[in-house]
């Protein structure tokens, strides 16, 4: 039977145990597996043979009890006793799911979850468990500099000397570096001491428009209900986002709480199928203040989710405060309860926000930064869904040959997620630790190396020398990131301050922030199988005729 890319069947294996069907339509909240027949013609299938459509499907390889359901893309790779066990995080969203990663020489084989109650409970989304194949293909494995208009491959101290050349011929304030949504604290950290040691102000994480800054204070930028305290709720207003693509994991936790009884939904933005009944309240900021009334009238403990695409706006600001004002007015800001949530799409962002990685005192932001002529070098920090224009030099430090690595003039290759040890700090501020599992290929080196590498090339003195070195200046500067796995709650006020500043949404409606849920991330882009999930996706639902 086919059933998608993702799930392999073996059906004589079947013992009709039906859990399979049970997590697709209880946790994942779809119809596309069923139990149709009676008697010894009982059969599980996905009626018509059709693929499954669910962000979640991977996990019924898991539960499985007789491997009736199997990997495809594992499918005959290799034994399990073969593989070395890597306990890792995912950071293909912002939920910060706890997974392993299993390699055998210096290739990764699978990724499976771990069981962690507080975050993701025993899932994984699909695009955790199966982008491992997108690590392999387009790779950077060597620095290139671009001659002529074509991108010819050099040696590092040519690559640094032509950076070098470049920085030395500009004024600081028309260096810039922008930080991409892989990015760990510690690269972000380097980086932010480069720009410093070449007297830039010119950093940023942030998309264009975002609001999101440290000075607000952290629980303006946090999930502060946390993702366990999703079960506590009793009224979600989910303010232009869909969870079910930007955090499916997330998104199966509000289904869950669904499922228990007695929790009110309510849409402003783009419609979706959720997996879980909403009222849809409308398209744009203006509906907020009626669907809020209507929503949170009685409850005790209302949340408002904020995405993403509400806030990567011209009127970001004005959305931010609208939304924290609501809280404040509806009683989801009290003593015992944080109700204001902001959910993140990209790993590296709290991170970012955590240590400062924001314009310093008269800096660029990402929108001044990305105007034409504004600057004569751009560092790119894996930054590949930002349009950069013509005009500056670009150094692109990253892992595959995708949209920035196109626009580089300099290319510096590193280590993706599996190939070093980084920390990330979740959408609820959870700080937890990346593994590494495996080595980057060829010359690619560890991102905080490649900085202290391009420091000292040009003769600044950066303060640390090594990872050890780099993490401990990191904790003496951000005390929060010592304890992994915690959280450092925000405090309120910064939430209810919010609320009194900033006015003028705009009448526009808020988009989804993700547009096709396989295809986010470079390396995502680079996988066959999640290339070939999107382009299912993308196909119109077959109907079957009577
Ligand atoms: Fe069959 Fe496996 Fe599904 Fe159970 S979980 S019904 S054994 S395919």
């Amino acid at each position: 039977k086919h059933i998608g890319p993702l799930v392999k069947t073996t059906m004589t294996r079947c013992i009709q145990c039906t859990r399979c069907v049970r997590f697709s339509t209880e946790v994942a909240g779809v119809t596309d597996l069923g139990l149709i027949g009676r008697g010894e013609d009982v059969e599980i299938t996905s009626y018509l043979e059709a693929a499954m459509t669910s962000e979640l499907q991977g996990n019924i390889i898991d539960l499985c009890p007789v491997g009736a359901l199997t990997s495809k893309p594992y499918e005959f790779k290799a034994r399990p006793w073969e593989l070395t066990k890597t306990e890792s995080i995912d950071v293909m969203d912002a939920v910060g799911t706890s997974i392993r990663v299993d390699s055998r020489a210096n290739e990764v084989m699978r990724v499976m979850p771990r069981l962690n109650e507080s975050v993701n409970e025993e899932w994984l989304s699909d695009k955790g468990r199966f982008i491992f194949d997108g690590l392999k293909t387009q790779r950077l494995d060597r620095p290139y500099l671009r001659v002529n208009g074509k991108l010819a491959p050099v040696s590092w101290a040519e690559a640094f000397a032509a950076i070098a050349a470049k920085v030395k011929a500009t004024t600081p304030q028309k260096i810039g570096a922008l930080a991409g949504q892989l990015a760990s604290v510690e690269d972000m950290f380097a980086l932010q001491a480069l720009m410093k040691a070449l007297g830039s102000s010119n950093i940023d994480a942030r998309y264009p428009g975002s609001p999101l800054h440290p000075k607000h204070g952290r629980a303006s930028y946090l999930f502060n209900s946390t993702i366990a305290g999703i079960e506590e709720a009793d009224a979600i207003l989910i303010i232009g986002s869909n969870p079910r693509h930007e955090a499916p994991v997330l998104n199966a936790r509000i289904r869950k709480r669904y499922l228990k009884g007695g929790l009110s939904v309510a849409l402003v933005g783009e419609r979706a199928d959720l997996t879980y009944p909403y009222s849809y309240e409308g398209a744009g900021p203006e509906s907020l203040e009626a669907a809020a009334s209507k929503l949170f009238a009685g409850k005790t403990k209302p949340m408002v989710i904020v995405g993403q695409g509400a806030l990567n706006r011209a009127d970001g600001a004005a959305v931010l405060a609208a939304a924290a004002k609501l809280a404040k007015a509806h009683g989801a800001l009290t003593a015992e309860w944080n109700g204001f949530n902001i959910l993140h799409t990209e790993a590296s962002l709290v991170g970012a926000l955590d240590i400062g990685f924001v314009p310093f005192e008269g800096g660029l932001d990402t929108t001044g930064m990305i105007k034409a002529g504004a600057l004569d070098v751009l560092y790119l920090l894996g930054v590949d869904e930002v349009e950069i224009p013509a005009g500056a030099f670009v150094i692109y430090q990253g892992t595959h040959g995708d949209r920035g690595a196109h626009r580089a003039d300099v290319i510096l290759p590193s280590a993706t997620y599996t190939e070093k040890s980084g920390l990330y700090v979740n959408t609820e501020g959870r700080v937890q630790l990346a593994s590494r599992a495996i080595f980057p290929p060829g010359e690619a080196r560890e991102d905080w190396a490649v900085i202290r590498g391009f420091a000292e090339a040009m003769g600044l003195a950066l303060p640390f020398d090594s990872l050890t070195g780099l993490r401990k200046a990191l904790y003496t500067a951000h005390p929060h990131f010592v304890v992994l796995g915690a959280i450092e709650s925000g405090a309120i006020s910064s939430v209810e301050a919010l609320a009194d500043s900033g006015a003028g949404v705009s009448k526009e409606p808020f988009h989804a922030a993700i547009k096709d849920y396989h295809l986010t991330n470079a390396i995502a882009r680079a996988s066959r199988v999640m290339g070939e999930c999107a382009s299912i996706a993308q196909r119109p639902v077959a109907v079957a005729a009577e």
